[in-house]
């Protein structure tokens, strides 16, 4: 027998573990913790080290944390190692706009005061997050890691799921699931297909100091090529998704900072005062990839190995987050039921509950992108009038509220802050 692993489950000998993840980025720490907060052993496996994920400059992301993704968050002992850091977002407003010719006169206001819950969300950076994610697993002793290891194979029998890592051993369980990002080899492996394509757009990344405060406002300007996110972050600072055609990306990124903040600053205007580089500048290429089944045997996919999608409206994250709320409250009611929690039956619910909204989620974001990233006239005129009609309807702006903050839909237990 090759497979030490097959080897041990014939031989009737227990599993390594209950859940096998791969992928210990946002996603899958958060699944893990999730998991092990119910009563679950998990394994999570991540092919870098954990001085690279911990690293403060690591990823110079921040993410708009729907108010649904922080009641997750505090459900599982995340939030309040990350409080200090979050910026609430307390209004959005968003602009048709042109590179040097200010925002259109056509607007959407967005005000938290319209709902009862709070914040819509809060802005949180990348090396906060990951860090109280991977500190929190650390704490929790029903959970194992396994870094700087790769997936290179896996295995499925009726029984058990088995994978292998580059250092050639194995590890068997229950389940396996995919928190192993847009080029999932979880879904690959499982012989499961993508669709999506290339969006020709480049994402621009960075955080900036500005002399005017910001008042939790998060500003959202249509370009032409892209959209402009300025995010709110802690003090006078935000994080900017600059999204522009990838060759003009390519030579913006070129530039030095002075540069760079003169291409900034014509889209970006003066309304917060004089502007200044806080850190590095990243690039993100920008494409949707979405698996065609976000389930095999024994395999399911979270977050962004299920579908990859364009930051407009900054859901990606959000997305992943109501990914792994609906799979743990899945599997534990599963498990409480005494049914396999590997089986078809129950990961065909969990696929139920999220590809409906994800499908929707992954249109909407790009159908928003196509109708605005263009100059086309006639276009223009008619989004600015929806965005104008939109606005002055309060029942409309209160559904659009709800939606920024996550609250819509069929919402899992811990999106609504109850426990598994
Ligand atoms: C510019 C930009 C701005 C964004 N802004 C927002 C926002 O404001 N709000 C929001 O909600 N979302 C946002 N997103 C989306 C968000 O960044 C992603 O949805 C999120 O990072 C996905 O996390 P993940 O854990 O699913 O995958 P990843 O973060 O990609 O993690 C995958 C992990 O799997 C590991 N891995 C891969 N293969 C293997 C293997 N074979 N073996 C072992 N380990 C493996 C990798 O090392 C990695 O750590 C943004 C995205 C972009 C590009």
């Amino acid at each position: 027998m090759d497979n030490p692993a097959r080897a041990r489950i014939l031989q009737g000998m227990t599993k390594d573990t209950e859940i096998l993840i791969v992928g210990g980025g946002l996603n899958g720490p958060a699944l893990a913790l999730a998991l092990a907060r119910a009563g679950h052993r998990v394994t999570v496996i991540d092919a870098m080290p954990e001085t690279t994920r911990k690293d403060a400059g690591f990823d110079g992301r921040a993410y708009a944390l729907a108010l649904a993704s922080q009641r997750l968050l505090a459900a599982i002992g995340v939030w309040s190692r990350v409080a200090d850091h979050a910026q609430p977002i307390l209004e959005i407003k968003v602009t048709d706009g042109h590179a040097g010719a200010g925002p259109s006169p056509f607007f959407m206001h967005f005000h938290h005061a319209e709902i009862e819950e709070g914040p819509m969300g809060f802005m949180v950076e990348d090396r906060f997050l990951r860090r109280a994610l991977l500190d929190a697993m650390d704490d929790h002793p029903a959970i194992t890691r396994i870094n700087g290891r790769s997936v290179i194979a896996q295995e499925t029998t009726d029984a058990a799921t088995t994978v292998t890592l580059d250092d050639g051993s194995t590890l068997s369980a229950d389940l396996l699931v995919g928190c192993d990002g847009r080029t999932s080899g979880t879904a690959r492996r499982a012989g499961i297909r993508r669709a999506g394509w290339d969006y020709g757009q480049t994402a621009l990344v960075c955080a900036i100091e500005h002399d005017k405060p910001h008042h939790g406002i998060a500003h959202q300007f249509f370009m032409p090529p892209g959209p402009l996110a300025i995010l709110p972050l802690p003090g006078n600072q935000s994080s900017i998704v600059w999204s522009e055609r990838t060759a003009m990306a390519a030579r913006i990124h070129a530039l030095d900072d002075a540069g760079y903040l003169a291409a900034l600053r014509p889209r970006f205007g003066d309304f917060l005062g004089n502007i200044r580089l806080a850190g590095k500048r990243w690039t993100y290429p920008l494409n949707l990839t979405v698996a065609t089944s976000f389930i095999a045997d024994r395999v399911a996919l979270v977050g962004d190995a299920a579908h990859g999608m364009h930051p407009i409206a900054g859901q990606g994250l959000n997305a992943g987050l109501r990914d792994v709320a609906a799979l743990a409250e899945t599997l534990t009611l599963a498990a409480r039921r005494g049914e396999d929690i590997g089986a078809a039956p129950v990961l065909d619910r969990y696929q139920q509950w999220r590809r409906f909204d994800t499908a929707t989620l992954v249109a909407a974001t790009d159908a928003f992108n196509r109708l605005f990233s263009n100059d086309n006239p006639l276009l223009r005129v008619g989004r600015d009038l929806g965005m104008g009609l939109i606005n002055a309807i309060p029942a409309l702006r209160r559904t659009f509220v709800r939606e920024a903050a996550g609250l819509t839909g069929d919402l899992p237990r811990l999106m609504r802050g109850r426990p598994l």
